[in-house]
């Protein structure tokens, strides 16, 4: 019913009655006494409905039943109103729950302060980070969180209104502060945990630095050597002795070139699929990395190829030559002359195992995590005469990874080491037509070789 409607029916209900007793007073010989009792009996009843309505209006949530049309339909709409505007407020608080539980799950934090430094509001996010509890809103965030950064930063005295600061809940962690204004009252400071972007950055000035220090000294050698040739008139005999001296550090140079390249491919190539892997005879590939071995050891080592031959595997060729090669190679260089090294590739229980066993001089237990760092070298005398440059390991990793595998190490200072790593059996293939490994003295051998059970152990 509208308003107007109402009016209406109101009226005539009103003229109705007044006519009524307009009609019975003068019947009765009392014209004005029937129209005043009438008024009265209105305004009685009326007032009762008011009564009704007012009792009723302090809680309007149900409907209201007075007998009286007319004020039950006021009482309907003020119902429907009262109704429509609790479910804009419900919504209202739903969208503002969804909203905090959204910015809670957010890890950086966020408060909201006054223009003193009085906090408004924060998310879970800035307790965590800057350890405010759930009870300090209207504390001053200066008292809090006692940091000089923070009070230059509210003062706006720092560049690019951003600070960083120790976290108070952790000392060890770094916390970033970014202030931006909202109003003229009030601003808004973020707060991002930045240990770990921090510790990246480091991590590749490191990278930059021991690449650049890598190279510079085999160049300093070629740059020294250069520097004795007589520029404008070099004798053939002074170039026939320099000449020679310039291949060794040219050919590092270009070794480490190479290892970089091939750790830059390996991190962001995509991970090998069954388009980019084939089925490879591991026995012959070791083969070609035993004779290589061979001949960098010159003859001093003893290199034993025990390979089962129709066991094959599927991956990236290239990839696992590559980090079979380095682990061998590890081997010879860092083995005393006349030490006999071990190269297996067998079926275990656990899956197609390769391992390298090497009598050399070892790995303390406190270098076997780091070991496969970038750069990562074990001071040794005599280590490094033999080359390396450092990133083997590293490369190593990163191929077993791609393959689903992991570089385990057991090793003993002086007592020699063993590498390996074990791969998924769903990776081994068969050879229909075993073909024979023939790079060990003793040819291939079809025993699996027990693995070393040498201490300590450990996942480089
Ligand atoms: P490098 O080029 O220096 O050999 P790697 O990444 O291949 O770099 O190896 C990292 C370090 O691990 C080596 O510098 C060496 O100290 C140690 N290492 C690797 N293999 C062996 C091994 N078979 N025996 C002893 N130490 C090893």
């Amino acid at each position: 019913m509208t308003a107007r409607d109402l009016a209406r029916a109101y009226s005539g209900l009103a003229t109705a009655g007044l006519a009524a007793a307009a009609l019975v007073g003068w019947l009765s010989g009392s014209f004005a006494w029937g129209v005043a009792a009438a008024l009265a009996a209105f305004i009685a009843w009326h007032a009762i409905q008011f009564r009704r309505f007012a009792r009723w209006s302090r809680r309007p949530l149900g409907r209201l039943r007075t007998g009286d049309a007319v004020w039950e339909a006021l009482a309907d709409r003020l119902h429907r109103a009262v109704g429509l505007s609790r479910g804009r407020s419900r919504a209202l608080v739903a969208t503002l729950r969804r909203l905090r539980t959204t910015t809670d799950t957010i890890p950086d934090g966020w408060v909201i302060l006054r223009t003193g430094g009085e906090i408004e509001d924060y998310n879970r996010g800035a307790r965590d980070r800057l350890g405010l509890s759930a009870s300090d809103h209207g504390q001053n965030l200066v008292a809090l969180v006692r940091d000089p950064g923070i009070v230059s930063l509210l003062r706006g005295e720092v560049e690019s209104d951003i600070v960083e600061i120790a976290a108070p809940a952790d000392e060890t962690r770094r916390i970033e502060l970014r202030r931006i204004a909202i109003d003229a009252e009030r601003a808004l400071v973020m707060a991002r945990d930045v240990t770990e972007l921090n510790r990246l950055l480091t991590m590749r000035q490191d990278f930059v630095a021991n690449v650049s220090h890598e190279l510079r000294t085999p160049l300093t050698v070629i740059v020294g050597y250069l520097e004795e040739l007589d520029e404008d008139n070099p004798d053939f005999e002074t170039l026939r002795e320099v000449l020679p001296k310039l291949t060794p550090p040219a050919r590092r140079m270009r070794a480490l070139v190479d290892d970089l390249l091939t750790l830059t491919r390996l991190e962001s190539a995509p991970l090998p699929s069954d388009e980019t892997t084939e089925d490879i005879d591991v026995a012959l590939m070791l083969n070609t990395i035993v004779a290589e071995a061979r001949q960098l050891s010159a003859g001093v080592h003893r290199i034993v190829l025990h390979a089962e031959s129709d066991l094959h595997l599927r991956g990236v060729s290239t990839e696992l030559y590559s980090a079979f090669n380095n682990l061998v190679t590890n081997a010879v260089r860092y083995s005393p002359d006349g030490g006999t090294i071990d190269v297996r590739w067998h079926r275990s229980a656990a899956g197609p195992r390769f391992e390298v066993e090497d009598r050399g001089m070892g790995i303390a237990p406190e270098h076997l995590t780091r070991i496969t760092e970038r750069f990562y070298r074990i001071d040794l005398a005599g280590a490094r005469v033999r080359g390396g440059t450092g990133l083997g390991l590293a490369i190593v990793k990163h191929v077993l990874r791609r393959h689903r595998s992991v570089l385990q190490v057991e090793s003993e200072l002086a007592r020699g080491s063993l590498f390996y790593c074990v791969f998924d059996p769903d990776r081994a293939g068969e050879d229909d037509a075993p073909v024979s490994a023939t790079g060990s003295p003793e040819g291939a051998t079809r025993t699996a070789a027990a693995a070393s059970s040498r201490s300590p152990s450990a996942e480089a």
